[in-house]
């Protein structure tokens, strides 16, 4: 498949403001691509060049892109960057140099798609002395032998900012509609995307094996696996009897979710986050921990990494934990507060998957092949019938500087990628007013009015995600509450994804100053979820006239933007909904 036929399918996606035109256009891109295509095709429409879990980054820096954009074309590199200062878009820069081109000696070649992307490759590999160098020649190659659109399409994807705008189950629903005709395997492609959350994989398994090939996607090793997750439920009898009188009932631990992934014969250990990046480096203490304490020869488990203070008992917030991101003082700060992992679940073990065994057994097994007294503990739990033992053990847990309980079905298999009863956690934030977080992805943003202007920024438009329409919806406008320090960095890091109009999977009906690729996820407090006529969220379909939900008195609650969240893994509409029906319950019996 050629580069050129690609890039034209870029444009009009591009171009289209309907996700379900995007699944069309998409679909017919991907039904043309050969089994040896498929994969490059997809992290390329992704804008990657690997899943994110593998951690390569493509993002060539804008200085070198603009004297590849001179060299391929003839002209100085003073016109492309002047060029570049008024498209705002290097792309489009590129596009137009592209075309006028004086150098009629490079000329113009037929460009293979895994051509363009191994090229892309190499160029993310390339390191050292002289690389800079040789990275921009490689660019001048592929911008010397591209059409003006493709000129565009490539470089974008060179710098990382390609933004097609088609998100994980876009592309799963377009694979699906490609290789069957419609929609209806999406399900099974999203089952075989939960276990191994690798679209490419994905892709390429449909396209050389069918279904039964993806059916047959197994969990393995240093492929994470993406995260189970918990609904909420505001009391204790609510919880026991959706569980059917008996379930465990965890301490939830306010850390960072850490998934390991440990192969004992290669002493190696990989560590990903909630959203599945690599996060190895950031807890070496782990790491080693992993291969001492861990009974197993090959292993894939799960749990809360924490700063606890064995002495005192004292477990420290997820702030504090999270600053040992800063690299720096990684040695400083495991000194002085060690890090615990509690594991709560066991997913893969000796070649064995565990994710369709039951709660029960994955713990017991989890327990065998630990001790648990060591830098990986488990976490608490009992096993409880009664609401009085489980609203005990909650005030226990939130007494002792815990976030709350989570409480896990004792026959459930382990559900990866969803949200689902079977883990359902209680927070001591419930009782009365909304004071549960929730966490919002930024859909665009304001200026500042007064002071506010020098920061370019003033307030943001934020919203949920629809699981079911895979769009974004809008719920609330931050204008108030922001440090001076936060609208500096918000309105750096929102103005480098700025995009020209409305994305097509963002569903609204205001406009901000500015829209951006919905990327970027924020904690927000408010005091209630309202009901208003203004906000997309909830708000049915095809009914314009019915309300949505919207956020009394919203405030950020997170210093900067959560660098554990992907726009995906905002709160949903789904749970705002539930969320509002429990504020309700509790205002009835309060
Ligand atoms: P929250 O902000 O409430 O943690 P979340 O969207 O990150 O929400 P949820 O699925 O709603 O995740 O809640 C489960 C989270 O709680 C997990 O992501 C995990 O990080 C954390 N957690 C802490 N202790 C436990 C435990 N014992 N079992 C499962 N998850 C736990």
């Amino acid at each position: 498949m050629l580069f050129d036929e690609v890039s034209r399918y870029y444009e009009r996606l591009e171009n289209t403001s309907s996700r379900l035109a995007m699944v069309d256009i998409l679909s017919e891109l991907f039904s043309k691509a050969r089994p040896d295509e498929i994969k490059n095709l997809i992290y390329m429409t992704q804008g990657v060049l690997a899943p994110s879990f593998e951690g390569v980054q493509i993002g060539m820096a804008e200085k070198f892109t603009e004297a590849a954009i001179a060299m391929a074309s003839g002209y100085s590199k003073e016109d492309s960057i002047a060029s570049f200062r008024k498209t705002g878009d290097m792309g489009l820069t590129a596009e137009e140099f592209i075309k006028k081109g004086k150098l009629r000696t490079l000329s113009r070649k037929e460009l293979e798609v895994n051509y363009v992307f191994e090229s892309m490759l190499k160029i993310a590999g390339t390191s050292g002395h002289g690389s800079q160098e040789s990275k921009i020649k490689m660019l001048v190659e592929l911008l010397a032998s591209a059409s003006p659109l493709e000129a565009r399409y490539m470089t974008r994807f060179a710098l990382g900012t390609l933004r097609l705008g088609a998100g994980d189950a876009t592309i799963l629903e377009s694979l699906s509609k490609a290789y069957t005709g419609d929609r209806n395997a999406k399900p099974k492609l999203e089952n075989a995307y939960n276990i191994c959350n690798d679209l490419g994989r994905v892709g390429q398994t449909l396209s050389e094996k069918g279904i039964p090939g993806i059916e047959r996607l197994k969990v393995s090793l240093f492929s994470p696996i993406r995260p189970a997750l918990a609904e909420r439920l505001p009391t204790a009898d609510a919880i026991l009897e959706r569980m059917g009188g008996k379930c465990a009932i965890e301490s939830k631990y306010d850390g960072f979710r850490v998934q390991v992934h440990i192969d004992r014969k290669k002493k190696k250990v990989e560590m990903f986050s909630r959203n599945l990046e690599k996060t190895t480096e950031m807890f070496p203490d782990l790491a080693k921990a992993a291969l001492l304490e861990v009974r197993a020869a090959e292993a894939i488990l799960e749990g809360e990494a924490l700063a606890y203070d064995d002495t005192t008992g004292e477990f420290r917030p997820f702030q504090e934990t999270i600053q040992r991101k800063r690299k720096h003082d990684i040695a400083e700060k495991s000194a002085a507060f060690p890090l615990h992992l509690f594991a709560f679940d066991l997913m893969y073990l000796d070649g064995e998957d565990y994710l369709g065994k039951p709660y029960e057994e994955r713990r017991e097994k989890l327990e065998s092949i630990i001790k648990g007294d060591g830098t990986i503990r488990f976490s608490d739990r009992i096993i409880a019938t009664t609401p009085r033992q489980i609203d005990k053990y909650f005030e226990e847990a939130v007494e002792s500087g815990l976030e709350g309980i989570v409480a896990k079905d004792l026959h459930a298999p382990y559900i990866a990628g969803a949200r689902k009863f079977s883990w359902i956690k209680l927070k001591r934030s419930y009782k009365g007013e909304l004071s549960d977080t929730v966490d919002l992805v930024i859909l665009g943003y304001y200026l500042g009015k007064g002071q506010r202007t020098e920061f370019g920024f003033g307030g943001l438009l934020a919203g949920t995600y629809n699981e079911n329409r895979d769009v974004f919806e809008t719920i609330t406008r931050i204008g108030t509450g922001f440090s001076e320090k936060q609208m500096e960095t918000l309105g750096s890091i929102l103005r480098k994804i700025k995009v020209a109009r409305r994305p097509a999977r963002v569903d609204a009906l205001i406009e901000p100053h500015f829209w951006v690729e919905p990327k970027y996820v924020v904690t927000v407090r408010a005091d209630e979820i309202t009901r208003s006529p203004t906000h997309t969220c909830g708000k049915p379909e095809g009914k314009p006239d019915e309300p949505g939900f919207a956020l009394r008195f919203p405030r950020l609650v997170s210093d900067g933007v959560r660098e554990d969240k992907g726009a995906e893994d905002a709160t949903t509409t789904k749970e705002i909904a539930e969320m509002y029906n429990m504020q309700k319950k509790v205002k009835v019996t309060d």
